[in-house]
């Protein structure tokens, strides 16, 4: 491994030479030949462009998101450090970005060339968004990335649907935002079909879900499976990537919202990865509160411990200046400490980002409402 290591190493030093400022940090750990501390420091940087592009993306700045998406597959990928599986998954994860961002712009066979490169970095990775899976799982995993950037995917998407995804909301015009729940670990059907329509009900009778909702086909999946979830921390849990990925392309799922029949475990959302778990011991509101995590990239406004360890900057919805120069340009916002961390600002005293069941506030819906512009 060592001696494959030094190898990509020498070969990329000229690439290292002409790295932006902040990789100065791994480029002298390359020096040393401390392989571990460069590998860590890219995998971080390229981990905020990713974050950085996702976001550009998200505020519809697509010319800023390509860029910073390429500078992420760079990091991840064009230094040969895509050996570990993780690195691989971000580095698809950037194309995917790129290939949508590109997607946007009208250029339709840019986009298809990053869709392409997006299924090769997700082939390669071995494995799969951190779960060990085999090579179908691969395969289901790369098409993930392709259909969601792939505009082919959008004009077929409909055909896509057996008579298991039942539509509770909208109508198959694949320009919607598609949004799937699928149950794990049902006895029977009631349980779940009762979450789900107080989830997705609740959902479009907030703001800005209410003013979007004829941008929405929300989608049942009426077949049972278990998706091996399992307690992750006390009321936290994980479930099987790969098995999930499998399950929700049975219908056309944009968002992939996982109910699990356990009433001790809590909600998760991935932060722009529009995947989000939800434990039956959590509220239906919870569905709205993750949805924020998972789709529009907000963070919690409530407080966790310690200070910001992130990028100042990285978050949408949170100001690290105490004078909120990013909320007060917009009317109705407030400049609340606490966003997350007490380093950090919010736009607004109790929104649903710091307690459920609350509005989100004027500045989080303008969020949410960038990031749906794209759904017609
Ligand atoms: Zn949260």
């Amino acid at each position: 491994m060592r001696t494959h290591l030094l190898l990509i190493f020498l070969i990329s030093l000229p690439a290292v030479f002409a790295a932006q400022d902040d990789e100065s940090v791994c480029k002298k750990a390359m020096l040393k030949l401390d392989f571990m501390g460069a590998y860590d420091c890219y995998r971080d940087i390229g981990d905020k462009r990713l974050a950085q592009a996702t976001n550009a993306l998200g505020t519809g700045d697509t010319a800023k998101a390509i860029e910073l998406g390429k500078d992420a597959i760079r990091l991840k990928a064009g230094f040969g450090l895509c050996f570990k599986y993780y690195m691989c998954g971000a580095a698809a994860h950037a194309a995917t970005l790129v290939s949508v961002a590109y997607e946007k712009t009208g250029s339709k066979g840019q986009a298809e060339a990053y869709a392409k490169r997006a299924i090769m970095y997700a082939k390669n990775s071995g494995q799969c968004e951190g779960s060990a899976v085999d090579e179908e799982a691969n395969v289901f995993c790369a098409l993930q990335y392709y259909i969601s950037a792939s505009s082919a995917y959008r004009e077929t998407k409909l055909f896509n649907a057996p008579a298991e995804c039942k539509l509770l909301h909208g109508n198959t015009n694949p320009d919607h935002l598609d949004v799937v729940f699928i149950g794990s670990n049902f006895p029977n059907d009631a349980p779940f079909n009762e979450y789900v329509d107080k989830a997705y009900r609740g959902l479009l009778s907030m703001q800005p879900f209410a003013r979007n909702a004829h941008k929405f086909n929300i989608w049942r999946l009426d077949t049972r499976q278990d998706l091996s979830c399992v307690t992750e921390e006390p009321r936290l849990f994980s479930c099987d990537r790969s098995k999930i990925t499998r399950t929700a392309s049975t219908c056309p799922n944009d968002v992939t919202v996982v109910v699990v029949n356990n009433n001790e475990w809590r909600g998760a959302g991935f932060m722009n990865e529009n995947l989000l778990y939800l434990g039956m011991g959590v509220p239906t509101s919870a569905f709205v509160h993750e949805l924020g995590h998972a789709f529009a990239g907000l963070d919690d406004e409530y407080m966790y411990s310690g200070t910001d360890p992130y990028t100042p900057g990285s978050s949408l919805n949170c100001d690290t200046v105490n004078t909120c120069p990013k909320f007060t340009s917009v009317p109705g916002t407030q400049c609340k400490q606490e966003c997350g961390f007490a380093n950090r600002y919010r736009s607004i005293d109790v929104g649903m980002m710091r307690v459920l069941g609350n509005p989100f506030g004027i500045f989080d819906e303008k969020i949410i409402e960038q990031k749906l512009s794209r759904y017609k």
